[in-house]
């Protein structure tokens, strides 16, 4: 255990202001509360906070986080207040204890969907003072480094696993690499122990076979410099088990094949010594293609810049090097910390925006958080966003983009504003009009090309790679729905009302919400869209004294008439979110058509003589009076679909292609289903205005010598 003058000692060596006696006195009121509490390890309690402590001297922290380490498990464990911890310490570490304390008490649960939302919790609180989340990493890698104490396995497993979902990638995230990595392979230790010793047992042979090969490749590398007359700091390491298995894993590739399991790193003065350094491995070595990253250029989200190379070096070993300026590699080592060292003075508002401008990523996740969305939704994000690569990319103006890989214009369009992302209806990517699925490269200029007209499409969903252009589409998606659910549901309600010579008022229908459990008009009628609350049933709520309705409703017949009073409109093909056209049976205007209605759906439309309909036989309440309703001044276009046998002649299938044109349709798909000899089945897609301009299509076909017979399928 670190002895109260080391610890001291310790802050001092970095910062010589630091407050000693505040140190001192910590130190000894958390041994006195902690008394004779001891830790599973048997070693006494407050050991525990003052390796915590110890953890954030190496990442450089101020007076107020250190103290905080020492004090974090005080409130949850000894009873102390925040009152009295403001009175002995102060209100700004008060306030940090308190905050250390909320996320260990959001941490006591593991089911799934809890476990999303506390982190969610986690970090809006971390949103305030960053330096909860530091003291709360380094109270994590304590407990982790002592997790073989713990003598249940699930609980072990369970810390083991919560660690590699959400710390590790956090303490990535921040940009703390040791620590991320440390957490990661005592994790790799629990979770799967087999895993990481025959690892280890092979990466200890493979050293022993190539001797000192570590010390000596840095040694040649720094020689080569030297010469160059570049000042520098080579050296050399191992990765982690943990590293090595994920690289294997994610190119499956076996330990053998992967040779660049040593890292380098040369530490040079200034910022053009790093690009003369590349010059000079470069020249010497043969690097290895598309292995090459300048971070100095574009860094990093999380403000991690170096320059990334992999070279056949020294004794034909392949080795990973990584070139940066002393300055960077602290940035590299200690991460979110490093920004307390180089402002000095500065006031915590200062430095929380400075945060918010280097750690973008932070105020994407919080914006997310306030616009809701389902915990688990959020968890798959951000474990997504987490360990995904990034590629930057700038608007016309030059301000870069920084976005994960395989993001698309429409992801680019949310991360530019929220507002641009629900209205964008194109891209041109480096001046070309170009699909919004395209994923987008490195260096790409995107212009996002706006319609106020325009809203998110559900198709979007499947070429999005940002939770926050996902979570954004799926909020106007769900709006969208919700609205013409209610319109639909209104509309309903109105038919069957009539029918039973009632009107469906808002103070009628006000008068079912509370029997029926809806809070209010708009969730009613959404209800009723979708097919949650059947409308027959807001009918006999409010007028109990009708008589009930039997069988199955005769008033399809009134569809075909001109009165469509209480009918529910089919406008088009492309009806929307709530009403469908039921897959492969291609109903057109001037058929007599029904619609089915499909419980969290909306209705789903089938011609009348559809054989599917036998299945809502006895649903009669499931049954809608529905009608076409399309503007003669403006024909839209409908899906059919026909079987046509012709004979095997030569240009056939170009005079029936002909033919459908001079008809004024297109064919969608063609696709041949039987071929003989003599004749081939054929089943052709087209698209057509109505059922008379298909009949005068069919009977077009019927009348060309090459085709023996037409006819829709039965659908
Ligand atoms: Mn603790």
């Amino acid at each position: 255990m670190l002895r109260q003058y080391e610890l001291v000692d310790r802050v001092l060596g970095y910062d010589p202001r630091a407050d000693e006696a505040l140190i001192n006195r910590a130190y000894v009121y958390a041994m006195k509360k902690h008394g004779s509490q001891m830790r599973a390890s048997g070693d006494p309690y407050f050991s525990h906070p003052i390796e915590v402590a110890g953890i954030l001297t190496d990442l450089k922290l101020d007076t107020a986080t250190i103290v905080t380490a020492i004090l974090h498990d005080t409130i949850e464990d000894t009873g102390a207040t925040v009152g009295e911890l403001a009175d002995l310490f102060g209100f700004e570490i008060a306030n940090l204890v308190d905050g250390v304390t909320k996320l260990t008490r959001l941490e006591l649960t593991s089911e799934r969907s809890k476990q999303a939302e506390n982190f969610r919790k986690f970090l809006l609180a971390m949103s305030n003072d960053i330096r909860v989340l530091l003291v709360k990493l380094a109270d994590r890698l304590h407990n982790m480094r002592t997790l073989h104490f713990i003598k249940s396995s699930e609980k072990r497993q369970r810390i083991a696993q919560e660690t590699m979902d959400i710390y590790a990638p956090l303490a990535g995230r921040m940009g703390i690499q040791e620590i991320r990595e440390e957490l990661e392979d005592l994790s790799f230790k629990e979770l799967n122990p087999e895993a990481r010793e025959t690892l280890v047992n092979r990466l200890n042979e493979f050293n022993s076979e190539s001797g000192d090969t570590v010390e000596s490749i840095a040694e040649e590398l720094r020689l080569k410099l030297v010469a160059s007359g570049i000042k520098c700091e080579v050296d050399g390491r191992q990765k982690r088990p943990y590293s090595v298995w994920r690289k294997m894993e994610r190119r499956a590739i076996s330990l053998e094949q992967l040779s660049d399991i040593f890292g380098f790193r040369v530490i040079v003065e200034e910022v053009d010594d790093c690009y003369r350094a590349i010059g000079v491995l470069h020249m010497n070595w043969p690097m290895v293609p598309g292995r090459f990253k300048d971070y100095i250029s574009t860094p990093k989200n999380n403000g991690y810049r170096s320059i990334h190379t992999t070279m056949i070096g020294p004794k034909r070993k392949r080795v990973e090097i990584q070139v940066r300026t002393r300055k960077m590699h602290e940035v590299a080592e200690l991460g979110i910390a490093a920004h307390w060292l180089y402002k000095e003075g500065a006031s915590l508002a200062e430095r929380s925006e400075e945060f918010a401008g280097t750690f973008s990523w932070l105020r994407q996740l919080i914006e997310m958080l306030e616009h809701g969305g389902s915990p688990e939704e959020f968890l798959e994000h951000t474990k997504l966003q987490m360990f995904s690569d990034q590629v930057f990319c700038f608007t016309p103006k030059g301000t870069l983009i920084t976005l994960p890989r395989g993001a698309t214009p429409i992801d680019f369009a949310y991360a530019v504003h929220t507002e641009v992302g629900d209205s964008c209806v194109g891209a041109k990517i480096n001046g070309r009009h170009m699909p919004l699925r395209t994923v987008l490269t490195n260096g790409d200029e995107v212009e996002i090309i706006r319609s106020q007209a325009q809203r998110p499409s559900p198709a979007w969903e499947a070429f999005v790679a940002t939770g926050k252009a996902r979570s954004a589409i799926r909020r106007s998606i769900r709006s969208a729905k919700e609205a013409e659910f209610g319109r639909l549901g209104r509309q309903i309600l109105k038919g069957v009302f009539e029918a039973a010579g009632r009107e469906a008022t808002d103070v009628v229908l006000q008068r079912a919400l509370h029997a029926l459990h809806q809070d209010d008009l708009e969730e009613l009628l959404a209800s009723v869209g979708d097919g949650t609350i059947p409308a027959q049933q807001v009918l006999e709520t409010v007028f109990p004294e009708l008589p009930v309705k039997k069988g199955r409703k005769k008033s399809i017949k009134a569809v075909a008439g001109d009165d469509h009073g209480g009918v529910v409109r089919i406008t088009g093909a492309g009806q929307g979110l709530a009403i469908r056209m039921a897959a492969n049976s291609f109903p057109l205007p001037g058929e007599r058509i029904v619609g089915i209605i499909t419980p969290g759906q909306g209705v789903v439309i089938y011609p009348i003589d559809a054989p599917a309909l036998e299945e809502f036989d006895g649903e009669t309440t499931r049954w809608l009076d529905v009608a076409w309703d399309v503007d003669p001044d403006h024909p839209q276009l409908f899906p059919a679909r026909l079987n046509v046998t012709v004979r095997n002649e030569v240009g056939a299938l170009g005079h029936i292609a002909s033919l459908v044109a001079d008809y004024g349709s297109n064919i969608t798909n063609l696709t041949m289903t039987q071929r003989d000899t003599d004749f081939f089945d054929m089943q052709i897609d087209l698209e057509v205005r109505d059922f008379k301009h298909l009949t005068r299509i069919m009977s077009a076909l019927n009348g060309v010598s090459v085709v023996a017979q037409v006819i829709r399928p039965r659908r």
